[in-house]
């Protein structure tokens, strides 16, 4: 046995009066795309959830915490605390932001999620991660992961310029879009390893994973007694728009448009 795709789960307990819980992910948002971020600020504020549940990418590129001193990334936060406010407000980590710390997070008024987490609510264990952990397939990005992980290549990052890290960033996410296009695999684009998806489900006592990150919203059974949800990603500046909520709420999942949320 190799070593476990995902550390052990943390467990979030929902709220006595709970009625619905929303997970999104993959929102990508950047001020190059500001109908994206105009469409889940008019959800964050007409959502009836009682809880959003953000699992993971909310921000095409997290450079750094002082990061919210730009103004597009300042009104992302301002828009999340004024929800916070009304309901509780949840914050994963993706691959693209994962420089969010929890400390950070937390000051913003947000609930930091560690991947994964263990949702316990309406009688239910629902393990929620942002996926790309669970892409095993693709040994370049898990060993890019590792190296992007490290404690002392992030401190190396973080030592640069706010400038400087955008536009290392940006480069970086150039350069792989450009590799997508180059070479897709048979198959299409890696999904998460199913095998290490129902290890962790077993660990966390859980039949159902809910996960972003691939962008192929869909259910499917991954054994007679588990299942995995795939999260929509969000984008209002191509046309057709795509976006999803999945909903949990006593009856099961539903999913929904931003607007009938
Ligand atoms: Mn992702």
């Amino acid at each position: 046995m190799g070593a476990a795709a995902l550390p052990p789960a943390a467990e979030l307990a929902g709220g006595p009066g709970w009625q619905a819980i929303d997970f999104v992910s993959d929102l990508h948002l950047s001020s190059a795309q500001p109908r994206t971020f105009a469409a889940f600020d008019a959800y964050l504020r007409g959502t009836r959830a009682d809880a959003v549940l953000v699992l993971g990418d909310l921000f095409e590129f997290w450079p750094g915490d002082d990061a919210i001193e730009l103004p597009f990334e300042r009104a992302v936060f301002a828009a999340l605390r004024a929800a916070a406010q009304r309901r509780f407000v949840g914050l994963m980590v993706g691959n693209r932001d994962f420089l969010l710390r929890p400390a950070f997070v937390q000051a913003q008024g947000l609930q930091p999620l560690p991947d994964p987490s263990c949702l316990l609510a309406f009688g239910r264990r629902v393990l929620l991660s942002h996926g790309d952990a669970l892409c095993l397939g693709d040994a370049a990005y898990q060993q890019f992961r590792r190296w992007a992980r490290d404690p002392a290549t992030q401190a190396q990052f973080l030592a640069r310029p706010l400038p400087e890290r955008i536009a290392l960033g940006a480069t970086v996410r150039h350069a792989s879009e450009a590799g997508r296009q180059a070479a897709p695999p048979p198959g299409g684009w890696g999904d998460i390893d199913f095998d290490a998806a129902l290890a962790c489900l077993r660990e966390a006592a859980a039949p159902t994973l809910v996960h972003g990150h691939t962008h192929r919203p869909g259910d499917d059974a991954l054994a007679p007694d588990r299942e995995r949800r795939v999260l929509s990603d969000w984008d209002f500046d191509q046309d057709p728009a795509r976006a999803g909520v999945l909903r949990l709420s006593a009856t099961g999942f539903v999913r929904l448009a931003p607007a009938e949320a």
